[in-house]
């Protein structure tokens, strides 16, 4: 048998009920806030993520799947969801004068070392603002991170980290600091810190090593760097915050590594993931729509991990998940299994229309009603529709409540009231 390619991960029904609650549940809140669903292509130019996401950045650098084309234009699968969707707003003239809120989902794709909550192919959710200067968006977007926490019943467990990077003068000069006080000692860093030194210095802070963070400890600290503007503007999303009632942590370590962030970084992370505890991260971006040839605007956003999210959910919420089926419908003899369809017809129809969300399944092939039924429990039903002859002539059914055993013989429009009376 020839086996699914490292990293790429099959999501299998009983994981994909799951994950379709998680994701409905986020697409809900983002259209509740009234962002609007753009979707981009799964493949743009290397050229894109070279300037959009940096040469410098590990994701360029060593993550990225990148082909020829026929023709020999370098393509990769996309990465990550900002650059794409800056080209494409852009590409359409959907920056030039006006704001815009935009969401997006689907899969990203980076060559990195697969483990628990850590793939190949991966899932973001990521919400994008452009045209909004003020921490009024940024305190949005964390907003909106935190109503999705809450719809999902995973406010307990997840911790928002702030921090502000400042203006791109001061990052530079904080830079040069930190450069400064580590060049001397680089034969003391970890391997990916020394090649950091060259080129991307500030993701040295990230450094999981613990020799490197003993020797950060005394470095140069980015909050003496920041720029008073900056300040103002990220005292002002803390009370936001306050007056939202959203806790944060302030982090003065957390830096995201690339060129074009400014003033607010963020990051919501969880303890009960192990390492991967990071579920959604983002900030202010103010340099990427230039820098990706448009005209400098603000721009904010973040990207969730559906992956760890949906790990998440289940750490918490092992029960809440959906059963392959609620209904199920068993018929006496083959000559019924039309009459079966039929019923199961309507009921979909009518359970549908009222929004119940019940999933009908008719029973295919032979077996006694016995059989029949253990088919119904084995795909988790409260409840089964039996059709024998009886009930045929009559124009009935019988209802049986699969939790209880209780059973009633009743027309199909009772039972359909009984069905949506227990609905979810
Ligand atoms: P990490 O530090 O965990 O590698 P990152 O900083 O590379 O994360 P971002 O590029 O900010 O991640 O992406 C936003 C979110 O996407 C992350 O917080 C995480 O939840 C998720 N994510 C990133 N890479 C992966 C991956 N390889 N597998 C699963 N989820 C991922
Ligand atoms: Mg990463």
């Amino acid at each position: 048998m020839v086996q699914a390619v490292r990293g790429m991960r099959d999501i299998l029904p009983a994981d994909a009920r799951r994950w379709r609650l998680v994701e409905d549940s986020v697409e809900e809140i983002m259209h509740g806030f009234a962002y609007e669903e753009i979707q981009l292509p799964l493949l743009e130019s290397s050229e894109l993520f070279a300037r959009g996401v940096g040469e410098a950045t590990d994701i360029v650098e060593k993550e990225m799947y990148t082909l020829a084309d026929r023709d020999g234009d370098s393509l990769s699968l996309r990465p990550e969801g900002t650059a794409s969707c800056v080209r494409a707003l852009q590409e359409n003239g959907l920056l030039y004068n006006q704001t815009q809120r935009v969401f997006y989902a689907g899969p990203m794709f980076r060559y990195e070392k697969p483990q628990k909550g850590r793939y190949r192919q991966f899932y973001q959710v990521g919400a994008e603002a452009y045209g909004f200067e003020g921490p009024d968006i940024d305190a949005e977007l964390i907003l909106l991170g935190a109503e999705c926490w809450r719809a999902l019943g995973l406010s307990d467990c997840v911790r928002l980290e702030v921090n502000t990077l400042g203006s791109g003068s001061a990052r530079q000069a904080y830079r040069a600091a930190l450069l400064d006080y580590l060049t001397p000692l680089a034969d003391q860093l970890d391997e990916d810190s020394q090649r950091r030194l060259t080129s991307n210095p500030l993701r040295i802070l990230d450094s999981k090593n613990a020799q490197t963070q003993a020797l950060l400890a005394s470095a140069p600290q980015l909050p003496d760097f920041v720029d008073a503007q900056s300040q103002v503007h990220f005292s002002e999303l803390l009370a936001l915050l306050d007056g939202l009632g959203v806790p944060y942590v302030c982090n003065p370590k957390l830096v995201r590594g690339l060129d074009y962030y400014t003033h607010t970084v963020f990051e919501w992370v969880t303890d009960a993931l192990g390492a991967q505890g990071a579920i959604c991260a983002g900030g202010r971006y103010n340099g990427l729509v230039e820098r990706l040839g448009g005209r400098p605007t603000p721009a904010a956003g973040f990207a969730m991990g559906l992956d760890r999210v949906a790990l998440l959910h289940e750490v918490v919420n092992q029960s809440v998940v959906s059963q392959a089926a609620d209904v199920y419908i068993c018929f006496g003899s083959q000559q019924h299994s039309s009459a079966a369809q039929q019923i199961g017809l309507r009921l979909r129809r009518a359970l549908l229309g009222a929004g119940s969300g019940l999933k009908v399944r008719v029973h295919m092939g032979a077996g006694n009603f016995k059989k029949q039924l253990k088919r119904a429990n084995a795909c988790g039903a409260s409840w089964a529709v039996l059709l024998g002859a009886d009930e045929v002539e009559a124009g009935q059914l019988t209802l049986k409540n699969l939790t209880d055993g209780q059973q009633q013989r009743v027309p199909e429009a009772e039972a359909l009231a009984v069905l949506m009376a227990s609905g979810k």
